[in-house]
């Protein structure tokens, strides 16, 4: 069986057809505790918009309503719509890092928690890239980034094991930890 992409998953749940209304009705376990999300969407699933037929490149609002469907709250900042940096990493990594510093900059400094895309290699540039960023920026930034089934999967009941949260370079603190997963020790435990 094919899977589906993740550019599908998020057309297809962002879509009209009333399917973001089962997650909302399925997946509220995030409502009310606070856990803000700084939506990344990656540039390839929004451009060629003429090709893609999306929505609104300068302006989507898919991957929001789905957060909020978790019952979190999504942040807004303007590098949500840019590229990563991931494509010119090996030859260019200075610029690529700049790409990559704008969107964690603008989305901490907006309050997130966690940031979440559906674009697994987004996913993987902003976390395993985000200690360069960091040290070309002078700042930490610390921002856990999820792929956009982890957020559902927490917001479903999934535990930490099943969502392999271990496995990311930036971990949860212990803070954002009980906001996103229901079993998480209230005594604050090192990772
Ligand atoms: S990895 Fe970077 S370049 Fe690729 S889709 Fe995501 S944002 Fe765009």
């Amino acid at each position: 069986m094919v899977r589906p992409t993740p550019a599908l998953m998020i057309q297809a749940t962002g879509s009209n057809a009333g399917k973001s209304t089962i997650v909302a009705g399925l997946a509220r376990a995030l409502v009310r505790r606070g856990l803000k999300v700084a939506p990344f969407y990656g540039c390839q699933i929004l451009r060629p918009s003429k090709l893609l037929g999306f929505e609104d490149p300068d302006r989507p609002q898919s991957l929001e309503r789905l957060i909020e469907a978790c019952g979190a709250e999504a942040i807004d900042y303007p590098a949500k719509v840019k590229c990563c940096g991931f494509p010119i990493v090996l030859a260019r990594e200075d610029v690529a890092l700049g790409e990559a510093i704008m969107p964690l900059e603008q989305a901490v400094d907006a309050g997130a928690d966690v940031m979440v895309t559906p674009c697994p290699l987004c996913h993987l540039s902003l976390d395993a890239w985000q200690g360069k960023a960091e040290r070309k920026a002078g700042r930490e930034f610390r921002l856990p980034v999820l792929h956009l089934a982890q957020l559902l999967g927490a917001a479903a009941g999934f535990g930490e094991d099943e969502l392999k949260f271990k496995r990311h370079v930036v971990r949860l603190s212990p803070q954002t930890r009980r906001k996103l997963l229901p079993e998480a020790p209230r005594t604050e435990q090192p990772v």
